[in-house]
């Protein structure tokens, strides 16, 4: 775990992870590309999510919903309200928002108590807005969505009415979300576009705090038990109840899931109960009905939400190592860019060359395809060695003279650095069976 998240950064800049966004223009204040490696490193997240949460369970189903929304869904969940449009000042410290006219600018923020911390009063709402069509006029304004979860609100019924749904079942979705944030930064912890993995887990109206609860709590598990999956140390991981007052008007219960990040205890995910709130204010009559015994309601929803962006960054610092000279990435091999790295020996010579590549070929279209799967002919094997631990690549296969001999293979942990001998035709299922 590193408490610098200057190391991170530099690191994703150096191999490929991360660059400052339109970094040839002098940049974009708080945008970031996501390089060669870190679109892996993302992709492996909402894969192994998706996996988790969707297809592993019968009882979500997945959604891809629109970004640009009708205005009138962020009327209904309170987006557009005049809380959103008023002159805001945020607190830099705890980044709560507060209606200028309510706060005294010396006074200490009521929220963290900090003094001294208020941005300057701005409009402000924190939705993005664009037109659709050519003319730039009221009737035409839309807003970029500021969360994924809207539609699966939006889209609750036709979801019901086409799969084999019945409460209690959940909407799934991953996605980008926007938000003209008053006061971003920390690389990529806090930005204006961000990607979340949100579900909405719909439950028949709570009969007493009971029946709510216990849906909770499984949701606080399996967040816990997701943030093992990746790679997080759950004694980096701290809860925090959030107290009436503090919580979003909608929720009765928010816990916020805080990661020790290099730069203080921040929020990484959070879950809510949501009540029935939100289809509440987007349907008019019932929207659901119970089969068994026909009475029609509006189901109340449990929210599990993660950041994507967050989810790297933690396990970014999380792993980051040092052992002298040596830079590791001790990456979940499921997380990791490259499953593996293959090395001839040396560059010039064609018979190496073309025995690793035969390999490479075998390893990539093989029954077991693990991919992908890096190649790196420059330099010393113990530069190689080195560069592959920095971006986290869990194998090194080394094709040498005796390979051309016996075709046997020398396989390097990352972790252990320890090295083993292999014959060719067992390399693939030792692979299989570590990664
Ligand atoms: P914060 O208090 O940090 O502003 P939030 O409570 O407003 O976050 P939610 O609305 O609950 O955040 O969004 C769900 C998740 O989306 C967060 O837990 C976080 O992982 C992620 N997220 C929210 N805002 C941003 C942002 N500006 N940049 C990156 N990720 C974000």
């Amino acid at each position: 775990m590193t408490d610098s998240i200057e190391k991170i950064v530099s690191l994703c800049k150096r191999r490929g992870f991360i660059f400052p966004g339109s970094e040839i223009y002098g940049g974009l204040a708080n945008s970031w590309d996501y390089g060669p490696l870190g679109v892996e490193l993302k992709n492996n997240i909402k894969k192994l999510w998706w996996s988790r949460f969707v297809h592993q369970r019968q009882d979500i189903v997945g959604l891809d919903a629109a970004l640009i929304m009708n205005p009138k869904v962020w009327e209904a969940s309170g987006h557009l309200s005049a809380g959103f449009s008023d002159q805001l000042v945020e607190c830099k410290n705890c980044h709560e928002r507060f209606r200028a006219d309510q706060i005294e600018n010396d006074k200490a923020c009521p929220n963290c108590d900090k003094k001294d911390v208020f941005t300057e009063p701005k409009q402000f709402n924190l939705m993005f807005k664009t037109f659709i069509g050519p003319a730039e006029e009221k009737a035409n304004i839309a807003y970029l969505r500021p969360e994924t979860a809207q539609g699966m609100f939006v889209d609750f019924k036709n979801v019901l009415d086409t799969s084999r749904t019945t409460v209690p079942f959940g909407i799934a979705q991953i996605g980008k979300a926007f938000r003209n944030e008053i006061t971003p930064g920390n690389f990529i912890f806090r930005t204006r576009e961000f990607e979340q993995m949100e579900i909405e887990y719909f439950i028949a109206p709570p009969k007493d705090d009971n029946d709510w609860q216990s849906v909770f709590d499984m949701w606080r598990e399996e967040m816990r038990s997701w943030m093992e999956a990746i790679g997080l140390d759950l004694a980096h991981i701290h809860e925090l109840e959030v107290p009436e007052g503090e919580r979003a008007h909608y929720s009765k219960r928010t816990i916020d899931f805080e990661y020790d990040f290099p730069f203080g205890h921040k929020e990484l995910y959070g879950l809510a109960y949501r009540t029935d709130f939100d289809l509440k204010n987007h349907f008019s009559q019932p929207p659901y009905r119970d089969g068994q015994t026909g009475d029609s309601y509006w189901p109340h929803v449990i929210e599990p939400t993660w950041g994507v962006d967050r989810s790297a960054l933690a396990v970014l610092c999380e792993t980051y190592a040092e052992d002298g000279e040596r830079k590791i990435l001790k990456l979940k091999p499921s997380l990791a860019p490259y499953k593996a790295a293959i090395f001839p020996l040396l560059a010039n010579k064609p018979d190496l060359v073309a025995k690793a590549r035969e390999i490479y070929k075998s390893l990539v279209n093989g029954s077991s395809s693990i991919v992908p799967i890096a190649w790196d002919d420059r330099g010393n094997i113990g530069k190689r060695y080195y560069s592959q631990d920095e971006i986290g690549t869990p194998f090194c296969i080394t094709v040498d003279f005796q390979t051309l001999e016996d075709n046997t293979v020398t396989v390097r942990n990352r972790d252990t650095t320890k090295q083993i001998r292999l014959p060719g035709e067992k390399l693939a299922s030792h692979l299989t069976e570590n990664l």
